[in-house]
């Protein structure tokens, strides 16, 4: 099995910014032209060597599909994925569990904070380290969080040269066990801001911070929130590991906030992947349910749910689904988001829809119905799943299900993650794995600002002694 030495270039959604190779789109994150980079052509997997992964570790599998977007060398590829797996507790990285007829779990949340960001983002702390060792110079990563993404970035960046990591959470709408992960980090090179606002907020100042030209190239801005394309590449792996362990195509269920997950379900597809349907689950932040349905793309207000790490209400890598089902139409989808920007609303025309409507499905559950998904998941199966996991698994239970057509939930949260809810739906809580049991001891570091981009930056530049 040869792997293409041709390497995958990469464009931005909105058609302005240059070409370029993995590792600068790594450094950077987002587009200079405010758009999302994807590859200019999609590299693709043959159908005997997908046949093949069945018998492959994940690690394997991820060396396979990884190289075929990344531009360093093969080895050091390899390499960086074995280290980031190595700190795994499940020896199959991602499992695959039954329990039911044709239905699965797939638990993607074996890392060291509990949540299924670590998987892209312990590769991605590597391959960043590794391309700052070889270029020289510092980066600045700054990252909105609504809980799960800056505890694994920090877990993942904490204590590597030469960079700095700078992590927004929207102050009071984390859980306590999300919290303390990102505050007690030990590593000089943490900075933990509690953001007097909702996510979005926080989401919003990054993208601000990004377009301050002058400040982001001063501190070497960088994103690694999932409009980072080097995440996608590495969440696309266990679409092809689930789908090579079950030897058929399956339709998985995305519990979904940004739209980074379900969006590397796609990109596994256009990598020749067979997948029956990817269905998008949400809370009440139904945004993506209401767009899926309707056609018409408005953020409402943000509501603090029991599954607060899909509490957004712009879903940026839906741009890329956008970019896709328009044909790559970035004049089309330049004016759509410009439109966007300014009327907090879009409407898709018919061909997107239609185009968006071939892979996607739309599902919605309020904290009620998640309650009593986990209450029945432990009653049917004797397994405690996350809230997350939850609004996944009753999208399941209520679909029409062929018999003999396999349908896979992405478990994406440790259920003692959000103690809370579990105990309330189960009357049991869900113990911390032993290696997290000095969490409650840490002494916690976090400094508390308002909703205000220029208070931000002046934070962060006087962190930086700049
Ligand atoms: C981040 C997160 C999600 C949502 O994933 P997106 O890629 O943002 O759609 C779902 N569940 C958990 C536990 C998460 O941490």
């Amino acid at each position: 099995m040869t792997v293409s030495t041709e390497k995958t270039r990469y464009g931005s959604t909105r058609g302005q910014a240059p070409e370029t190779g993995f590792s600068d789109i790594l450094l950077a994150g987002l587009a200079s032209d405010g758009g999302l980079y994807l590859p200019t052509a999609w590299p693709q997997v043959s159908v005997a060597e997908q046949a093949a992964f069945a018998s492959a570790s994940y690690v394997e599998v991820a060396r396979r599909v990884l190289t075929r977007f990344t531009d360093v060398a093969e080895d050091d590829v390899a390499d960086d994925i074995a280290a980031a797996y190595s700190g795994f507790e499940h020896p199959a990285i991602a499992p695959l569990v039954e329990i039911g007829p044709d239905l699965y779990l797939l638990e993607l949340f074996h890392g060291p904070t509990l949540a299924f960001k670590d998987i892209a983002l312990q590769v991605l702390g590597r391959m960043f380290a590794r391309a700052l060792r070889k270029r020289g110079g510092r980066a600045t990563v700054v990252a909105a969080t609504s809980g799960d993404t800056g505890s694994a970035a920090i877990a993942a960046l904490g204590g590597l040269p030469n960079i700095e990591v700078f992590v927004l959470h929207p102050k009071g709408r984390v859980s306590e066990v999300q919290r303390r992960q990102m505050t007690t980090s030990p590593h000089a090179n943490v900075h933990n801001v509690a953001l007097e606002g909702t996510f979005d907020d926080a989401q919003a100042i990054v993208k601000a911070l990004f377009a301050d030209e002058p400040f982001a190239s001063t501190v070497g801005m960088t994103a690694v929130n999932s409009i980072n394309f080097a995440r996608i590449a590495a969440q696309c792996v266990y679409y092809f590991t689930a789908t090579a362990a079950l030897g058929r195509p399956a339709t998985f269920v995305v519990p979904t906030g940004n739209f980074g997950d379900v969006f590397a379900g796609e990109a596994a597809m256009r990598m020749g992947l067979p997948i029956e349907k990817l269905v998008v689950a949400t809370n009440a932040n139904d945004i993506m349910y209401r767009v899926l349905e309707t056609g018409v793309y408005a953020p409402g207000s943000v509501q603090p749910s029991l599954s607060p790490s899909m509490d957004i209400q712009v879903a940026s890598n839906f741009e890329r689904a956008l970019f896709e089902a328009s044909g790559r139409d970035s004049e089309w989808l330049r004016a759509a988001m410009a439109g966007f920007a300014r009327d907090r609303r879009l409407e898709l025309p018919p061909h997107v829809r239609t185009a968006l409507a071939a892979r996607y499905a739309a599902a919605r559950c309020d904290d009620s119905e998640t309650l009593a998904t986990i209450a029945r998941a432990h009653r049917e199966t004797g397994h405690l799943i996350d809230p997350h996991t939850a609004v996944a698994l009753n999208a399941a239970y209520r679909m029409n299900r062929e018999a003999g057509a396999p349908v896979v939930v992405l478990s994406t949260a440790h259920p003692a993650k959000f103690p809370d809810a579990v105990a309330k739906a189960t009357g049991v809580t869900p113990t911390l794995p032993s290696r997290l049991a000095s969490l409650f001891e840490g002494e916690e570091r976090c400094i508390t600002l308002p909703n205000d981009k220029a208070l931000v930056r002046a934070h962060i530049e006087s962190m930086l002694a700049l």
